[in-house]
């Protein structure tokens, strides 16, 4: 993850945030499975492959209900979560340009064909008086994409919760990413790329501030 944001601004409770983000992986997966239902799972799969024509009792399948149903779990883990609990700690700082952390990845499962789409997420913000924690960001777009989704929807929940968590005067989500359902079915093209993007603020009004978001996302 690459990070814009002047260096005079990061102060020694952001770099501490930032290593406990990096230790902390397992706040976000793997995840209680106490959720989710493991054993409605394990049979859902055993009756696909049976539906498939395989047995699920030969012997390199025996494991695969319970390895998927863990799976699942990890994978749709942001549905018992808030994500926007990580916004509610924030700083007072008089800083009101772009803040900005891009390229952070994600891996979330098209909810039409459960099958994952995977890439980046942009995401901007200008503060009005108040900051987040960068990484704090980062957690919100891994939580929003460990649920059932559809790009477009995964753009605009990023957005809405820092408008309204951070009451920010602008902010930019751009998401890009490569959907298995178009790469390995259906019309099957490879490295082709969904982006979307929601601006909110003046992102969305004033051309100039828009421009200077993107150029610093080329960066
Ligand atoms: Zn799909």
């Amino acid at each position: 993850m690459s990070i814009a944001f002047p260096e005079s601004d990061i102060d020694e409770s952001e770099i501490e945030d930032q290593c406990v983000y990096v230790g902390s992986q397992t706040n976000v997966s793997p995840v209680s499975t106490s959720e989710v239902d493991l054993s409605a799972i394990k049979g859902a799969v055993r009756t696909i492959l049976r539906a498939v024509g395989e047995d699920p009792d030969r012997d390199g399948l025996l494991e695969t209900p319970r390895r998927v149903a863990k799976m699942y779990a990890e994978m749709f883990a942001g549905l018992h979560l808030d994500p926007g609990r990580h916004l509610d700690v924030t700083f007072a700082e008089n800083y009101d340009e772009i803040v900005l952390v891009r390229d952070i990845e994600f891996t979330s499962m098209c909810e039409h064909h459960l099958l994952p789409f995977r890439g980046v997420a942009h995401v901007a913000y200008i503060p009005n008086g108040r900051v987040t924690g960068l990484s704090k960001l980062a957690r919100v777009v891994e939580e929003v994409s460990r649920r059932p989704q559809v790009q477009e929807r995964m753009t605009q929940t990023i957005a809405d919760l820092i408008e309204q968590r951070l009451q920010s005067t602008a902010v930019g989500v751009i998401v890009k990413a490569e959907h298995s359902c178009m790469s390995i079915r259906g019309i099957r093209k490879p490295g082709s790329a969904t982006v979307t993007s929601s601006m909110r603020g003046s992102f969305r009004t004033d051309p100039a501030s828009r421009a200077e978001l993107m150029s610093l996302i080329q960066q």
